[in-house]
């Protein structure tokens, strides 16, 4: 059986969502209209607001749905100047004015940032994709309130992972993260956001458009089952990996519990993860956006990591006969390529 782990990219839809969502497909559910089908649909959508809400710990007001972390994250960062880390998602960092640098261990703390004046914002995303290292948020918030800064986090990695409690003034999911669907995901606001699409009156007159009625459904029922993963499988694979000679980006870090970026001298990470597709088992080469393309990882450059580096990402589903078949196949292929070099 082929072994995913990949989730980090993107994760399959639970049941619980597949089972909320299924119905809306075939409603005729336009949340604007006034009859019994727009009201049934503007409820579910108004019950999804507050499971999103509440796995969040933000206030059901101050939630926007969107199409995933890419639009939310445009939405706020499309105005004003922002300060973002340099180990952003690209959907951050190309609204960059100025770039936070990460330490060797893939941490942007707020002691070494440059000057600031002229910025409006700063953004840090709460745990990085490609090496699951999570960010000093509380720190950052403590430093953007005493300049009077305003904080964006995208937490596009966090649920299901690690606490999303932040007290920023924007943060960032995507559903399919979390096991939600594709295509949906939201903006948590406190202060006002700019409007992203003018027209309707959606979203507060935010976000113009009909609703994507049953993915916001299922994103709600996948964040009301939200539950923190455990490192127990990742662990088991890192200790094996190292003593393969692996060495681990981020480490010493608090990191997601479930992600492990590790590097092997004198190996291409691209021939590893295409080898280990080969054997049935899926992982990536840094993240799923850069890994179609040979350029180094901006965030392994960021921290200064020698070489490449492949990532496994675990997910609810994975078992501990995975792991066990992914450190063999691992193993084994290290030992074939090393021998081919
Ligand atoms: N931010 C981070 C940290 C991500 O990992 C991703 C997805 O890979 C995104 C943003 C973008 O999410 P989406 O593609 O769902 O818009």
């Amino acid at each position: 059986m082929p072994v995913y782990l990949d989730y980090n990219a993107t994760t399959p839809l639970s049941a619980v969502a597949s089972d909320a969502l299924l119905p809306w497909l075939g409603r005729p559910a336009n949340p604007m209209s006034l009859h019994r089908w727009g009201r049934a649909a503007a409820m579910a959508i108004d019950h999804a607001r507050a499971q999103v809400a509440e796995a969040m710990n933000w206030h059901r007001e101050g939630v926007l749905f969107t199409s995933g972390a890419t639009e939310a994250n445009a939405t706020v960062l499309s105005t004003g100047r922002w300060a973002v880390s340099a180990i952003e998602h690209p959907s951050v960092a190309v609204h960059g004015a100025l770039f936070l640098p990460a330490n060797a261990q893939g941490i942007c703390l707020p002691e070494h940032a440059p000057d600031l004046s002229g910025m409006d914002g700063v953004s840090i995303m709460l745990a990085n994709n490609e090496t699951g290292v999570v960010q000093p948020i509380s720190e950052w918030s403590a430093f953007c309130r005493a300049r009077g800064l305003r904080l964006h986090v995208d937490a596009a990695q966090g649920p299901g992972k690690v606490s999303c409690k932040t007290d920023a003034d924007f943060m960032t999911i995507s559903a399919h993260k979390f096991g939600g669907p594709q295509g949906v995901g939201a903006l948590l606001y406190r202060q006002a956001p700019p409007i992203l699409l003018a027209g309707g009156p959606q979203e507060r007159s935010r976000r113009a458009g009909t609703h994507n009625v049953a993915g916001i459904v299922g994103m709600g029922a996948a964040a009301a089952a939200i539950t923190l993963q455990q490192p127990e499988l990742r662990d088991r694979l890192e200790s094996a990996l190292i003593a393969q000679g692996g060495r681990v980006a981020g480490a010493g870090a608090e990191r997601l519990p479930n992600t492990l970026c590790i590097g092997f001298d004198g190996i291409d990470a691209q021939d590893l993860v295409i080898a280990l597709d080969l054997a049935g088992i899926g992982i990536s080469a840094g993240s799923a956006c850069s890994s179609g393309s040979p350029k180094p990882s901006t965030v392994l450059k960021a921290m200064q990591f020698p070489g490449s580096a492949v990532r496994f990402s675990l997910g609810q589903g994975t078992t501990a006969a995975e792991i066990d078949e992914t450190i063999q196949a691992t193993t084994r292929i290290l030992g074939q390529l090393r021998y081919i070099d």
